[in-house]
């Protein structure tokens, strides 16, 4: 499992260490990078100790660099679930995971059409989640976690970039990034399981609340949220 790997690999798969320091700061500890690290390496079980503090590092993809220890704590404060986000222009490396609980997703089809999509029926997800009690990855793990509005209906227009977008909701639902345990906006009520950033439509006729349709630019809005988590089309391809 992601999770299992050491954090120190982690790092490692998605940065290379560079030998000429650029003259700028570490975006984490704000120090210029030709200083070392102020974070310590947690010693390890096999005393292994692959990471120096004046190690800088640069993203194999982005090309951002900062110190690696400092990266290595950010990584160690978060889920550890095996991928990084880099903290400039916030690029995932690996597979990004959230704390939604356990839940169900559903979906059906609708013959009617969505107010701004009058050519297509309508895909309706139903998603279902249970109260249970929190786990080490939430707010307050031992303590209970409620539930309120659930199950939530949305709806997406049954045309190709609606199933489109369905289809990486699937992907987003896997990895639990579709809710998350925190406190509600709307309600100030802690310890709930709320939406985590990723739009739904929850109202099908009109759009009074905002979370409803017609809605012109919410297929591309919530396109660009996903890509934000890391689910992309890319995540389609066999
Ligand atoms: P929240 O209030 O913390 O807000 C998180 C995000 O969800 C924000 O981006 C917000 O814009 C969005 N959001 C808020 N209300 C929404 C809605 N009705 N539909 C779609 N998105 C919405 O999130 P939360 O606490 O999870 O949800 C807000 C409230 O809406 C809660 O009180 C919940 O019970 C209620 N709700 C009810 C139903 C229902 O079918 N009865 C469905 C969805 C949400
Ligand atoms: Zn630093
Ligand atoms: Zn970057």
């Amino acid at each position: 499992r992601a999770s299992a790997q050491r954090s120190e690999d982690v790092i490692q798969r998605y940065m290379e260490v560079v030998a000429e320091l650029p003259e700028e700061d570490c975006i984490i500890c704000m120090d210029q990078l030709s200083n070392p690290s102020g974070y310590e390496l947690p010693s390890t079980e096999d005393g292994g100790q692959s990471i120096q503090p004046e190690a800088v590092g640069k993203f194999i993809k982005c090309g951002h660099t900062l110190h690696m220890l400092c990266m290595l704590a950010m990584y160690n404060n978060g889920t550890k679930d095996g991928s990084l986000q880099c903290p400039s222009c916030k690029t995932i490396y690996g597979e990004k995971t959230g704390t939604q609980p356990k839940g169900k997703m559903e979906i059906y089809s609708v013959a009617q059409s969505l107010p701004g999509h009058p050519d297509c029926g309508t895909i309706q997800i139903i998603y279902s989640i249970p109260p249970g009690i929190q786990g080490p990855e939430h707010p307050t793990p031992g303590q209970p976690y409620t539930c309120r509005g659930f199950p939530r209906f949305c709806f997406l227009p049954d045309n190709d970039k609606g199933r489109k977008v369905l289809e990486l909701l699937k992907v987003a639902w896997m990895r639990r990034l579709i809710f998350t345990v925190g406190t509600s906006s709307t309600t100030g009520e802690h310890d709930t399981v709320v939406w985590n950033g990723i739009h739904h439509k929850t109202e099908m006729m009109s759009n009074l609340s905002g979370h409803g349709y017609p809605d012109p630019n919410y297929l591309d809005n919530v396109l660009s949220e996903l890509a934000s988590q890391g689910v992309t089309e890319d995540c389609l391809k066999p």
